[in-house]
């Protein structure tokens, strides 16, 4: 029924930026933590993803910029893009690891060997095809999804990562295959700046983006009113055949960086909805990464509640990693809030 596989490397520790950037696995290895604690690999099966051939970048990436981080790597400094993105040693291993272990979940996928399958050290959805981009190297999402689109005529895409998924949808935006929903913050001077409602995707993919901008300050409440206002009847029209879930945990109101205030309980709510829609809609076919995410914990917590949920084990014992109450919005978020949700519906026909 929810037949779980877990993607894991330990060499997920390489894609760690050093010093006092904020992207650090110790994310990942703190939510594993959490799930061993429960005994949850008893459940889940803990599976290494194979390397993949650095050729298999090109579907998604130039071959130029593949070499290009390479030789970056070999350096050992300097940076990847205009400034949020340095190089250090084990770079390109590290992102090539964590983009195998996202093609390997959608692989399994298309193999039936498991209906569910869950990449913590994935979702890097800033990399454009020639460039770098806020802490992501190799787009992952884009590559796994082309690479499922070989067998998978719909597969959808829902971002909950803080930050617009802006490499994603350009990478996509052509492709009536993927349908690419993203709900952030949008605010003035806020990375990466994109991502406002009438960003819908080109030419055959018209449509097949759906973009949420959210206030800063947005809570729980207004958050999954958007979400069931949108995203559901969004997917459901869609029918997918399989749902991906790109968890970032920085929309969590203890992220540093980002303003949006989901709750764990939040998160649960939004990974509970997509998990029955794609038992629904899609044969039970769920794959999830991680994201962005620098609140530790909460991120950490947050991962293993939904990792939980979906493998079907989610109990009193994941219950004490939640957050100590839900998150509410103010009345100005909220007129904001209902404003998108209905300019959306007008622009999509929902
Ligand atoms: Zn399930
Ligand atoms: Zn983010």
């Amino acid at each position: 029924m929810h037949k779980t596989a877990f993607i894991w490397s330990d060499r997920y520790s390489l894609y760690s930026f050093p010093g006092d950037h904020p992207f650090k696995s110790i994310r990942e290895f703190m939510a594993k933590k959490f799930l061993e604690e429960r005994s949850a690999f008893l459940t889940i099966d803990i599976l290494e993803p194979p390397l993949i051939p650095e050729e298999l970048l090109y579907l998604v990436h130039d071959k130029e910029y593949v070499e290009f981080v390479k030789r970056m790597d070999e350096k050992g400094s300097g940076l990847l893009d205009e400034g949020d993105t340095p190089a250090f040693k084990g770079i390109f291993e590290g992102a090539l690891v964590r983009t195998s272990g996202t093609v390997y979940a959608m692989r399994l996928l298309m193999e039936e060997k498991y209906n569910h399958v869950i990449n913590l050290g994935g979702g890097f959805h800033h990399a454009k095809r020639d460039k770098a981009s806020g802490f992501c190297v190799f787009n992952d999402l884009a590559l796994a999804i082309k690479i499922g689109e070989e067998k998978f005529n719909r597969i959808a895409l829902v971002d909950i990562d803080g930050h617009h998924g802006d490499g994603t949808q350009e990478l996509l935006r052509d492709d009536p295959k993927s349908l690419k929903i993203s709900l952030h913050m949008f605010h003035r001077n806020f990375f990466p700046g994109s991502g406002n409602v009438d960003e819908i995707g080109e030419s055959k993919g018209k449509g097949f983006t759906i973009n949420i901008p959210l206030p800063p300050g947005t809570g729980d409440d207004a958050y999954l009113y958007a979400f069931n206002e949108i995203v559901i009847p969004a997917v459901k029209r869609f029918e997918p055949e399989v749902v991906v879930i790109m968890n970032g945990g920085d929309s969590h109101f203890t992220d540093p960086l980002v303003g949006l205030k989901l709750s764990t309980h939040g998160y649960l709510e939004v990974v509970k909805s997509l998990h029955d829609l794609a038992h629904k809609y899609s044969n039970g076919r769920l794959l999830m990464t991680g994201g962005g995410g620098y609140s530790y914990d909460a991120t950490a917590r947050e991962w293993a509640i939904t990792t939980a949920e979906i493998a079907g084990i989610y109990d009193i014992e994941f219950e004490v990693l939640h957050d100590q109450e839900k998150t509410t919005s103010s009345n100005f978020v909220w007129d904001r809030v209902k404003d998108v949700v209905k300019r959306l519906k007008e622009i999509h026909n929902l």
